[in-house]
């Protein structure tokens, strides 16, 4: 039995959003406004208790979307009804993506009952459009000291690309003078080309991005968390100190899984992959799903990958090879590309820097790792 971890479930509500984010990877799909019905919540629920039993973890939820407050109140409610039914008083641990772009009075009860809240936000005005082509980010902005003044905390998440990649420094001054935590999401996968050539970063792009920010939170931070450096700091410290992490078995504990609107359930690394699909959330069980073609492939080349490239890893151990198994299509498959070079960066620098336990000290605030992840802008 491994022990208990939490499973996250990234819930597609629906694909229909109130802004056309230029470089989003569900663009075709943003004025489609199916949502999951009633009866496939249902279905979905009672899936996640029996899939969360087999995994030996606690159920997290990520509303995910699309943008999921453009849904309606009256549907929120009944997300409510379907998830008491199945859980009882004993409610998963949940968490919603939002761009934030239309604060009301329900929305803001909305996300403080939902509990962990992030906002998609990338600082710069550019690519984060509305419907009528203009930017998103004065009234996010207002929309942001509004949550701030209600009291319902929230991370950010900002989408570094192309367009953008000279501006981190400013990106970085922003959220630490507001104190806010925030994931940092390079761009460099979706299934359309023309966003790649427009946005995406090449892996050593993306090791100097991620290096870069780390020299500003250790140099100038004044106590945010940011996300996946807080992570790779830990891995980092943990190898320097010859700690262990336990290795991530995705066979016998998955850690994520995503559902699209349609009940369709696949891994991280291969959402949306046809031959990758688990099964469905209608008309498949927690144990046939578990059970199943796409899966058994799916794991297949997730520990084909960690066998090859991890095996080797001076990280390994301190690591848990997580990143390798859920590496997507759009990432190397035999090289750690993005993550064990960073730690290179990483574990010297920490190595050189004097008087560490003390400097680390400053930055022990509350981690933003339940921040809504992933994959998404
Ligand atoms: S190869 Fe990457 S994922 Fe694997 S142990 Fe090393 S750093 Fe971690």
């Amino acid at each position: 039995m491994p022990p208990r971890q939490n499973l996250t479930y990234v819930v597609k509500l629906s694909k229909f959003c109130n802004l056309r984010c230029r470089y989003c990877y569900e663009f075709s799909q943003l004025g489609d406004k199916t949502r999951m019905s009633p009866h496939l919540l249902a279905r979905l629920f009672n899936f996640m208790r029996g899939y969360s039993a087999l995994n030996n973890a606690w159920t997290r939820i990520i509303w995910h979307g699309g943008e999921p407050l453009a849904l309606p109140e009256r549907y929120w409610a009944d997300v409510d009804t379907a998830l008491g039914r199945v859980f009882g008083h004993d409610l998963p641990d949940q968490a919603v993506q939002t761009n934030l772009f239309s604060l009301t009075d329900w929305r803001i009860d909305r996300l403080r009952r939902i509990g962990t809240v992030g906002v998609s936000f990338d600082v710069h005005p550019g690519e984060r459009r509305a419907m009528n082509g203009k930017t998103s980010e004065l009234t996010v902005l207002a929309n942001m000291d509004r949550l701030r003044a209600d009291g319902v905390e929230f991370g950010c998440i900002s989408v570094a690309h192309r367009g953008n990649l000279d501006k981190l420094d400013q990106t970085f001054a922003f959220y630490n003078a507001a104190r806010t935590g925030f994931r940092i999401l390079p761009f460099y996968r979706s299934d359309n080309p023309g966003q790649v050539d427009s946005y995406g970063l090449t892996p050593a792009e993306v090791v100097t991005l991620y290096s870069r920010l780390f020299d500003l939170w250790l140099t100038e931070g004044d106590g945010i968390q940011i996300e996946p450096i807080s992570r790779y700091v830990e891995i980092a410290m943990r190898h320097i100190t010859g700690k262990k992490a336990p290795p991530f078995n995705k066979r016998r504990a998955e850690k994520v899984v995503m559902i699209d609107t349609d009940g369709t359930v696949y891994s991280n690394a291969n959402a949306y992959r046809k031959g990758y699909a688990y099964g469905n959330v209608l008309t498949d069980s927690a144990d046939k799903v578990h059970t199943s073609p796409g899966r058994a492939r799916d794991v297949a080349e997730a520990e084909a990958r960690v066998s090859k490239t991890c095996r080797t890893c001076p990280y390994f151990g301190a690591c848990d090879g997580f990143f390798m198994a859920e590496a997507t299509p759009h990432e190397p498959q035999s090289d750690c590309a993005l993550v064990r070079p960073t730690l290179d960066h990483i574990t010297a620098s920490l190595r050189r820097f004097g008087r560490l336990k003390e400097r680390l000290a400053l930055h022990d605030l509350p981690p933003v790792d339940d921040l809504p992840i992933t994959a998404v802008a």
